[in-house]
């Protein structure tokens, strides 16, 4: 885990900068939690955000990801993050997907029950979009002043994503195992 500490991009990507994966996005949130993906290693893809994109994963952590660990205490890991092109279609992202623009990370917390907090984003916190996924992690986004506070709970139907709105201002589904 302590051994890449750069990431350095190669020339043909146009950039030709170096991002530090050790940037402080917050408090308790880094630059690399957001980019490194097992996805991107074990094909090779690039997965590395520009500037803008590296700003708005700031903004998620501001907005919403560090108010959120201020409230729980307890620590976010972080599953999926920004994602290229590459990465987000070998993980069967949406082509629109929140991701892409380093909008949405997909998180889970160990010591918590799930519901708990996924009902603390839903009553204290903003944010543009929600999602209980499977029962497994949560997806959520910030998109400034475009937020549009959607609350879905993604299941699988005869093996087809299934989005389902929610309303209320809590979810009492019992965990599924
Ligand atoms: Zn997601």
């Amino acid at each position: 885990m302590n051994a890449v500490l750069k990431y350095s991009s190669p020339d043909k990507s146009g950039s030709g900068m170096t991002n530090s994966l050790d940037i402080k996005l917050t408090n308790n949130f880094y630059l690399k939690e957001f980019v490194i993906s097992q996805v991107a290693e074990r094909h090779g893809y690039m997965n590395e955000p520009n500037g803008k994109q590296i700003e708005n994963l700031r903004l998620l952590c501001v907005n919403v990801l560090q108010p959120l660990r201020k409230i729980i205490k307890v620590s976010i890991f972080i599953n999926s993050g920004f994602r290229s092109f590459d990465v987000n279609a070998a993980v069967g992202g949406r082509f629109n997907s929140q991701h892409l623009e380093g909008k949405a990370a997909d998180f889970i917390v160990t010591s918590m029950n799930l519901i708990d907090v996924f009902n603390i984003v839903l009553q204290k916190l903003s944010f543009d979009q929600l999602i209980y996924e499977f029962g497994k992690w949560i997806h959520v986004s910030w998109n400034s002043e475009l937020n549009r506070k959607d609350v879905m709970i993604s299941k699988k139907v005869y093996g087809k994503t299934v989005y389902e709105k929610v309303s209320c201002d809590r979810l009492k589904v019992v965990d599924n195992k």
